[in-house]
């Protein structure tokens, strides 16, 4: 198959787009799109701190070249790599391993948080003790909370994830199946600032997890394949197969998700979350009293956390 914009023999088929690309047309593709992504979610943003959640995984490794790739003309952004450690022996060793190796070869700052010293726990522990939970339940919740700690202790304006295409229309696929509109809002990427919380930014928010791929390929990115232990436990997996027959069947649903997500925080009827309450435990951000990250540590029998320090 040919590429729809030149000579060269195709790599990807888009049929949400109707064509087929090159190598060289993916990769502009999906830099255009990530350019576009950071110039609405970030606007105007010339000079600061940016945080990159970085596993080591084809995703955020591509989100940690893109962001170095945009911010590389603008020597008053400060980028720092940030990655968490959620004790997975075994998974989490490896994925480092290439985080480290991007952020050198970067020449960007890298910090690892712990959750065993974070938290007191770590996923494999909670897994253990808890079999009957799922782990990706604590662990997602655990992760978020020291993304944004390590993100405010670097004092960044803004943390980038790399949630692709499929990641967050899997998510408002589940919140809507669920019923839980207001956690539209909550989701990144971000429209407003909430106190205590680092607004997240998804730079390939348009972009399909097979073209992340493919991009951190040909890009020669360091990643790493490992799957998650626990992975298959993870309730997102049923969602990401009915996504890809709808997806097969009706091109463009991904898309046509992430718009629904938009038009009903255009007309308010998902909360944004610009006034959430404070953890009455440790004091971050919350919807009720309790922070999810107390509830979980509570329920894992987990001494409580320290407050925080204004
Ligand atoms: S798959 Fe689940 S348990 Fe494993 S790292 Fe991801 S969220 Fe954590
Ligand atoms: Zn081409
Ligand atoms: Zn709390």
């Amino acid at each position: 198959m040919r590429c729809g914009h030149c000579e060269r023999s195709a790599v990807v088929d888009r049929p949400y787009r109707g064509d087929h690309v090159c190598e060289t047309h993916l990769i502009a593709s999906v830099e255009e799109r990530a350019r576009r992504a950071f110039h609405r979610q970030l606007p105007k943003f010339s000079a600061g701190t940016v945080a990159v959640a970085l596993s080591g995984g084809k995703d955020s490794s591509a989100a940690l070249h893109l962001t170095h790739r945009y911010f590389a003309r603008r020597p008053t952004v400060r980028l720092v790599a940030i990655s968490v450690d959620e004790g997975i022996p075994g998974y989490r060793d490896a994925t480092l391993v290439a985080a480290r190796a991007l952020s050198e070869r970067l020449g960007v700052e890298h910090r690892v948080v712990e959750a065993a010293t974070r938290l007191g726990t770590t996923t494999d522990r909670v897994a253990r003790s808890r079999p009957e939970a799922i782990p990706c339940s604590y662990c997602g919740v655990w992760r978020r909370r020291l993304l944004n700690d390590a993100a405010r202790e670097a004092g960044a304006d803004a943390l980038v994830l790399g949630f692709n295409l499929d990641d967050l229309a899997q998510t408002v696929l589940m919140n809507l199946t669920r019923g839980e509109v207001d956690r539209l809002g909550r989701m990144a990427p971000h429209r407003s600032r909430r106190p205590g919380l680092v607004p997240r930014i998804a730079p390939l928010a348009d972009v399909p997890e097979r073209e992340v791929f493919l991009y951190a390929r040909l890009r020669g990115l360091p990643f790493d394949h490992g799957e998650c232990p626990h992975a298959g436990r993870a309730a997102r997996n049923v969602f990401r197969e009915v996504l890809w027959r709808l997806e097969e069947s009706m091109p463009g649903t991904r898309q046509a998700l992430l718009r629904t997500r938009e038009r009903l925080l255009e007309r308010g009827l998902a909360d944004d979350g610009s006034a959430p309450d404070s953890c009455l435990r440790c004091g971050a951000p919350a919807t009720g009293t309790l922070c999810r990250t107390c509830v979980l540590l509570e329920a894992a029998h987990v001494p409580p956390l320290v407050p925080e320090v204004p």
